[in-house]
């Protein structure tokens, strides 16, 4: 498998040069040469005028043959494991029982064997770890090298990553490298009966939901935001293994270097976290209404969420959102006054444990997702909430 120039059909014309993205073709005794980094990607065998570019690529079947197992990057910062990881190990071990396959969790940096057994107690059967002072900090190229070098050792069947600022940097650069496809920003996983991934998100602008399978490719890879997916419990007692990785990096394979890490400082408001969210929308007519809602969240210990209708009229800042272009939130209690309950506004809150939703119109879509539905005017429902849950929060 691979690319080649035929020496006895090229004529040097040097058309291929400029083709290639990667700018690695170059001439050598009027021979085109290819060098290393190659993608596949074609460009150059398209502009050829004598056919003397080939690339053989695999069959389907060669390509789909030996790959098993359903595996998760475990990304970390500041010496925890980020709260997604412990989402997609919880779902991931889900996956890999219905298909009856082991789950592998991958571990890449500087000293992080440390997480593997916690990653274990949440479902792991063996946990990966690289590590190597190269890769003490993200870089792109040193740990899709690190993830690619894994994944044709190893062939896992289904890859999952966070949708987080490293998840969404190296899912693409993993993906292109082994030709296969990548679903981003996945709220649903599930296997179907061919034991493909159903991999479902939003769509054309967030108003269909679209379930998507990669049949023709392995692995296949998917980012889930977080919070999408529930943590599962931990168990001590859960055996695994941990199987420590050679890592085959130089510092020329890495292109970046950090120099300082500065943290944004900015308005925090702790939608991820909260365990109670009261959510205001359009409902609520103006900015001053929005009182009502922070009343009602402050009796009750909660954060104030809002719809995306809410925060284009200015009557909250965005950082408040939730919604698929906004934050996702899975608090034990969400309540939504005046939210109707539109795609993209569940797709951010729709796995609350509790939800509770107060709209005047009973055909309001976001009934359809509501634990408990309070049909009436939220200038009723909510003053009187308040009051009561002050008298006995
Ligand atoms: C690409 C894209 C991304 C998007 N991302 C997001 C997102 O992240 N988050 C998000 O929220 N939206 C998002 N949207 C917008 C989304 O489609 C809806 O337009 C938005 O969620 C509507 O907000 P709302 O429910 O507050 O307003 P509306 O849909 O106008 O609903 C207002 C509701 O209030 C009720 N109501 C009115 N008065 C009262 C009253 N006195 N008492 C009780 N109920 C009352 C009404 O019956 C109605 O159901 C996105 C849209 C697109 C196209």
């Amino acid at each position: 498998m691979g690319i080649s120039v035929l020496k006895e059909k090229c004529i040097g014309c040097e058309a291929c040069l400029s083709s290639c993205p990667f700018g690695i073709i170059q001439m050598e005794d009027d021979i085109a040469m290819i060098g290393e980094g190659c993608s596949l990607c074609g460009s150059c065998v398209d502009v050829c005028p004598v056919e003397a570019i080939v690339i053989e690529r695999e069959t389907p079947a060669e390509k789909m043959s030996g790959y098993k197992g359903v595996w998760v990057f475990a990304e970390h910062r500041d010496n925890r494991l980020v709260s997604v990881t412990y989402e997609l190990v919880s779902a991931g071990r889900v996956l890999a029982d219905k298909l009856n396959q082991r789950l592998g969790v991958v571990l890449i940096g500087k000293d992080v064997s440390g997480f593997a057994q916690e990653l274990i107690g949440y479902g792991a059967d063996e946990v990966y770890v690289a590590e190597d002072p190269l890769l003490e900090s993200y870089s792109d190229d040193g740990y899709t090298k690190v993830m690619v070098d894994l994944i044709r050792k190893h062939k896992p069947e289904i890859l999952l990553i966070g949708a987080t600022i490293v998840g969404r940097s190296l899912s693409p650069r993993v993906a292109a490298r082994l030709q296969t496809g990548l679903t981003a920003d996945c709220t649903g996983l599930d296997i179907d009966e061919n034991n493909n991934l159903l991999q479902t998100r939003p769509a054309f602008g967030g108003n269909i939901m679209a379930t998507i399978i990669s049949p023709n490719t392995r692995p296949q890879m998917a980012t889930v935001r977080p919070k999408v997916m529930k943590k599962a419990e931990f168990n001590p007692d859960r055996a695994g293994t941990i199987i420590p990785v050679e890592v085959n990096l130089s510092s020329g394979d890495i292109h970046t270097r950090i120099l300082e890490v500065v943290k944004e400082v900015k308005e925090r408001v702790n939608l991820d976290e909260a365990e109670i969210i009261v959510s205001g929308g359009r409902g609520l007519q103006n900015k001053e209404n929005f009182k009502l809602i922070r009343e009602l969240a402050d009796v009750l210990n909660g954060t104030v969420g809002a719809s995306r209708a809410a925060v284009d009229a200015e009557w909250i800042s965005h950082h408040h959102q939730v919604g698929q272009t906004g934050k996702t939130v899975c608090p034990k209690l969400y309540i939504a006054c005046g939210i109707s309950g539109a795609i993209q506004h569940l797709a951010g809150m729709q796995s609350s444990d509790c939800i509770v939703a107060i709209n005047k119109d009973p055909d309001a879509p976001i009934f359809d997702v509501a634990t408990y539905g309070i049909v009436g005017d939220l200038f009723e429902v909510v003053p009187k909430l308040i009051s009561r849950l002050s008298e006995t929060v």
